[in-house]
């Protein structure tokens, strides 16, 4: 029995062309998925409310919308004369690339360490999110290409307690009551379910703690599998997002050289079951996209 189970619409905004730029806000979970331009016109006010940035890899379609966060809320404690809490950057830590581009962000905006707590990370480390409760932030490693630096991918973990084994039988009000005497510790095993896997750039190489998990937003920047290049296709994901037994599944970081259509048209034939292809979600080219997805949380 899980203490806590509830479904969570987890609002995505998100814009994503391959080579050009991607990014991916989480509005309930106050985390920006990289950084790829454009995203200050689309996300406008809801930039004061970010409290996670984690870029994947130093390729600049993944990070150059940076500085216009960081000049957005510069303006806002201007005028405001209010400080807004620092943003947690998650970056890959030999990412020389990305280290002369914050050299230069605290150049221009004079309050960078006000504006920003930078967070180097490699593949293996776990951290807390910032502003919200319970959600921890995995660093795997991807498959993808980028000089002398890593490229990373993301799960997010969400906390939950379980009811000791032993009182598994015990009726609701009894549950309650000891709750109230003894506190949910004594009572309780917390333990981490994986919540979001997020692929950044990179082929579709999976993550054995995924397993199961609500929402896998995957690239799939090509349609035709190959071993030259370091993106994903689409049929290996639509293969990985089952052999994960994903619940839902957001595609983003299309190439353009197809035609939207021949990427639908493909998605429809490999997935010709209604029920499965209404849990998959695809990012247009060039388009903004905007949706509540359901997952279990909090
Ligand atoms: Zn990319
Ligand atoms: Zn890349």
């Amino acid at each position: 029995m899980w203490m806590r189970e509830k479904v969570l619409l987890m609002k995505i905004f998100g814009y994503s062309k391959a080579l050009y730029s991607t990014w991916l806000y989480l509005e309930p979970l106050r985390l920006l998925f990289d950084a790829g331009e454009g995203l200050n016109s689309f996300l406008e006010g809801r930039l004061l409310a970010f409290r996670n940035i984690a870029i994947t890899h130093a390729h600049t379609d993944h990070f150059t919308g940076l500085q216009n966060i960081f000049i957005t809320r510069l303006r806002e404690m201007e005028v405001t004369k209010q400080p807004l809490p620092p943003i947690k950057l998650f970056y890959p830590e030999d990412s020389h690339t990305l280290r002369h581009y914050f050299d230069y962000l605290e150049k221009v905006t004079n309050r960078w360490d006000e504006l920003v707590q930078l967070q180097p990370v490699r593949p293996g480390q776990t951290y807390p999110l910032e502003g919200v409760r319970g959600v921890y932030l995995n660093v795997l490693k991807a498959d993808h290409y980028v000089y002398q630096q890593t490229a990373v991918c993301y799960r997010l973990d969400q906390e939950r307690f379980s009811l000791k084994p032993e009182l598994q039988d015990l009726p609701q009000a009894e549950i309650n009551k000891r709750i109230a005497n003894e506190g949910r510790d004594a009572l309780t095993t917390r333990v981490l379910r994986p919540l979001i896997f997020y692929s950044g750039d990179g082929r579709a190489i999976g993550d054995k703690d995924s397993q199961d998990v609500p929402l896998m937003i995957h690239e799939a920047t090509f349609l035709e599998p190959s071993p030259k290049v370091a993106h994903a296709s689409l049929p290996e994901v639509i293969k990985l997002y089952r052999e994960t037994n994903a619940k839902h599944l957001l595609l983003f970081h299309l190439s353009t050289r197809y035609e939207y259509k021949e990427f639908i048209q493909l998605l429809d034939k490999l997935v010709p079951e209604q029920k499965e292809r209404s849990r998959i979600f695809v990012i247009r080219p060039g388009g903004m996209f905007a949706k509540n997805i359901s997952v279990p949380g909090f």
